[in-house]
């Protein structure tokens, strides 16, 4: 059977939580063995939204990861497992048997994306299974896909969305564990501040600003309100210098993009005339 794999494209979800509570509508109180045990009404979410808020007032920008079990081709889980407990389905999902992984914490703790919940109550590790149950019955989608207002999240083949997934990205594809979620559209870190003349009190208009990296030069100007961005940065070291004539050149060195950089208002020095 054909590999199943999700695309999320960053972009178009608006972190509206649609596919949190579908997955919550499809799960809670519904016995969807030998599937799925009910998930608990509180304290799990199979697919998360996060939200990730970067820079600083007042440029910020807000973006939204939906994040779920990835049904990995090398999963830690299944690993970690006894007496086959997680298995891997010809059609790549990863599945927790209820009934095996009775009293087995160690599978929720081997998941290094944390996808995995422990439900007290019934003694098991659960996560998302890919709404197996679904497709076993001839639906093509999973609820939170089904679900998804701005078709943020694509769920099928993987021969069929190769095209879509070369260039996307995994999440934390360091670990070898090999996702089968892919993202598309994560931005980058971006360096912004406004530019302004201290002694007029005003934003300069057009000042030209460069952001250099390993040999790499990025250019941009101040726009009508002085501010300048670079977006969809990596994550290194930036030396910035701002230059506009007659003023003094103001530089910014080794800024470090582990976070988005908001440099605020900086004011340019008119340069002494002789
Ligand atoms: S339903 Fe779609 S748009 Fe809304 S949070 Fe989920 S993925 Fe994003
Ligand atoms: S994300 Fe975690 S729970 Fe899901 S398959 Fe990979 S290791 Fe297992
Ligand atoms: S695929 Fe099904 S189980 Fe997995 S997060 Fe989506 S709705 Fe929940």
């Amino acid at each position: 059977m054909a590999k199943k794999v999700f695309l999320i494209d960053v972009a178009k979800c608006s972190g509206c939580q649609c596919c949190q509570v579908a997955c919550k509508d499809e799960h809670c109180g519904n016995d969807w063995m030998p599937i799925a045990r009910p998930q608990p009404d509180t304290g799990q979410f199979w697919i998360k939204v996060n939200e990730n808020v970067c820079g600083t007032r007042p440029k910020v920008r807000i973006h939204y990861i939906p994040t779920l079990c990835n049904h990995c081709d090398d999963p830690a889980c299944v690993k970690a497992a006894e007496n086959g407990a997680v298995y891997k389905r010809s059609d790549g999902l990863v599945i927790i048997d209820p009934e095996k992984a009775v009293g087995q914490k160690q599978i929720m703790e081997a998941c290094p994306y944390g996808a995995i919940y422990w439900n007290e109550k019934l003694n098991i590790p659960q996560k998302c299974t890919g709404c197996a149950h679904l497709l076993d019955s001839g639906y093509e989608k999973p609820r939170c896909v089904e679900n998804c207002p701005h078709d943020a999240i694509v769920f099928g083949d993987e021969e069929e969305l190769k095209d879509h997934i070369l260039g996307a990205s995994m999440l934390k594809p360091e670990l070898g564990l090999h996702p089968n979620v892919y993202y598309r559209n994560i931005p980058g870190q971006f360096i912004a501040g406004t530019v302004y003349d201290p002694v007029e009190k005003e934003v300069i208009i057009g000042a030209r600003v460069r952001a250099v990296t390993g040999g790499k030069v990025y250019k941009t100007t101040t726009n009508q309100y002085g501010d300048f961005w670079f977006e969809d940065l990596a994550i290194g070291f930036f030396d910035v210098y701002i230059e506009q004539k007659g003023y003094k050149e103001k530089s910014f060195i080794g800024l470090h993009t582990v976070d988005c950089i908001n440099l605020g208002d900086i004011p340019l020095e008119l340069l002494e005339s002789t």
